[in-house]
């Protein structure tokens, strides 16, 4: 596998083509960003967990079918993924009230919802990805009646998938943000990343938030957060 040149710079990843057309590499950055880029840092270490976190989820995810973009994991940071064309949605999924929907809503954080909620974002930073429907979706051939369908079914699936293995590591999944992507034959798989990034994580006991509301909220111990994470994914005892 050869890396070539970057396609992309993204705010947390970086995207290289490789000599195989259908593969690309990426490489995750420390930095981070909030609130639509308005808020910049760095946390230090961020890279490498999100990199090998995702490559877990989406491993464990594939076992029990999910199709994903994962390849192989080069170093702590790269790995190799097939390219896709991004579905321009951000496929958001709720089991437990926060962020921007407590504040739309107007209710408090922590309401445990009886069945999961789903929801889409127009992918697209300069309009500051707006909630839409799958009415708006059709509308503006963001994805056939047939993507948005199979996107839904495995979105609820990878719930299901990802809230039973965070309970075996004591944490509640709250909410999540996936993408998806094509392959050249046009089937659907998960690309992206499933990180404390794009993930709401609490302790089951103490409701300590495990992920980047730590860096939104000015919480401190963003560093430390990520790094209990990863150690409950490896099963490392602290
Ligand atoms: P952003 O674009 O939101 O700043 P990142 O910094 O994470 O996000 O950049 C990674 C980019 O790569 C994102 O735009 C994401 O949609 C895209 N991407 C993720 N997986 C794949 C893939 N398998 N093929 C092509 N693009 C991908
Ligand atoms: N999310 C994300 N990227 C985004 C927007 C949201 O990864 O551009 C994730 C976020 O980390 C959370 C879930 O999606 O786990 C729901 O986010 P919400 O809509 O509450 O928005 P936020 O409060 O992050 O603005």
């Amino acid at each position: 596998m050869i890396k070539q040149q970057m396609l992309y710079e993204g705010k947390a990843k970086k995207v290289y083509a490789t000599d195989n057309p259908s593969l690309l590499i990426v490489e995750y950055k420390d930095d981070a960003t909030a609130f639509n880029g308005l808020k910049k840092g760095s946390i230090q270490g961020k890279g490498s967990i999100n990199n090998r976190m995702t490559n877990r989820m989406m491993s464990m995810l594939a076992s029990h079918g999910i199709p994903t973009h994962f390849v192989e994991e080069l170093s702590e940071r790269q790995t190799v993924v097939k390219k896709v064309s991004i579905v321009p949605l951000e496929v958001i999924v709720r089991n437990i009230s926060a962020g921007s929907f407590a504040q739309r809503y107007g209710v408090e954080e922590g309401i445990v919802f009886d069945q999961p909620t789903l929801e889409f974002s127009y992918k697209n930073d300069a309009l500051g990805d707006p909630l839409l429907n799958r009415y708006h979706a059709l509308a503006l051939h963001l994805a056939t009646a047939e993507e948005i369908d199979t996107i839904s079914q495995l979105a609820l699936q990878i719930n299901q998938l990802l809230k039973d293995f965070f309970a075996s590591i004591h944490i509640d999944l709250v909410d999540f943000k996936l993408e998806f992507g094509r392959l050249a034959d046009g089937s659907i798989v998960l690309a992206d990343e499933i990180s404390p990034d794009t993930c709401r994580l609490w302790d089951k006991s103490t409701h300590e938030k495990l992920d980047k509301d730590r860096f939104r909220r000015d919480l401190g111990g963003v560093e430390e957060a990520y790094q209990e994470i990863m150690h409950r994914l490896l099963g490392e005892s602290k």
